[in-house]
């Protein structure tokens, strides 16, 4: 099963993403996990990461899709990955599909949070008191909502064209939108 999982900032795709990994057996790739990773690692691509990353800005597309290239030539994508967070940019739409079409490997399924935006914000907030993420101030919290609505939400349409798009309701409890999003992905083939 290959898979994206898209949504605003917020939507909760980490911990659902974490839940259907499980549930297909393959891995959960968060490109957001493995930048910050490379940050507390303080790699070079950590450093040159994070300064996107505090300010709300993408990391640009070239370092990104390098990233997200080597880590699906890992032999534990064989049977198949749920991407998180990537791609998020038509850029890299573009680069995924190359990588898809060379392995001879398309995509089952766009996954689509969708959630109340003023909501998420809020969200956001509880949870840089919990967790004291570098970029889940305030001001950054806004300017990711932006970029999200600027560079990614457009890519909904791309892959709705695409007849992969499934939409999931992701407010309510988290095993609630667990529940619909099992029931939306039991429509998909293998
Ligand atoms: P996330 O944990 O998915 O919210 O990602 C945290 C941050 O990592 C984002 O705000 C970006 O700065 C960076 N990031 C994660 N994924 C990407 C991506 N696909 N393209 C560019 N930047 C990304």
């Amino acid at each position: 099963m290959r898979l994206i999982i898209m949504g605003p900032p917020g939507a909760g795709k980490g911990t659902q993403a974490a839940g259907v990994a499980d549930q297909y057996g393959i891995p959960a790739i968060s490109t957001g996990d493995i930048f910050r990773a490379n940050v507390s690692e303080g790699t070079a691509l950590g450093v040159e990461a994070q300064r996107y990353m505090d300010a709300g800005e993408y990391v640009p597309d070239e370092i990104t899709n390098a990233m997200v290239r080597d880590r699906l030539a890992a032999e534990d994508c064989k049977p198949g990955f749920l991407l998180d967070g990537y791609p998020r940019t038509l850029a890299q739409v573009e680069v995924l599909d190359g990588i898809l079409a060379d392995a001879g490997t398309p995509l089952d399924a766009v996954l689509v949070l969708t959630v109340d935006s003023e909501e998420l914000v809020q969200r956001l907030l509880a949870r840089a008191q919990v967790e004291g993420r570098a970029d889940d101030t305030e001001e950054v919290i806004r300017r990711r909502q932006e970029v999200y609505s600027e560079q990614t939400a457009p890519l909904i349409a791309v892959y709705g064209e695409r007849g992969v798009l499934v939409s999931v309701d992701g407010m309510g409890e988290v095993d609630e939108v667990s529940a619909r999003i099992s029931a939306a992905l039991a429509g998909v083939t293998t």
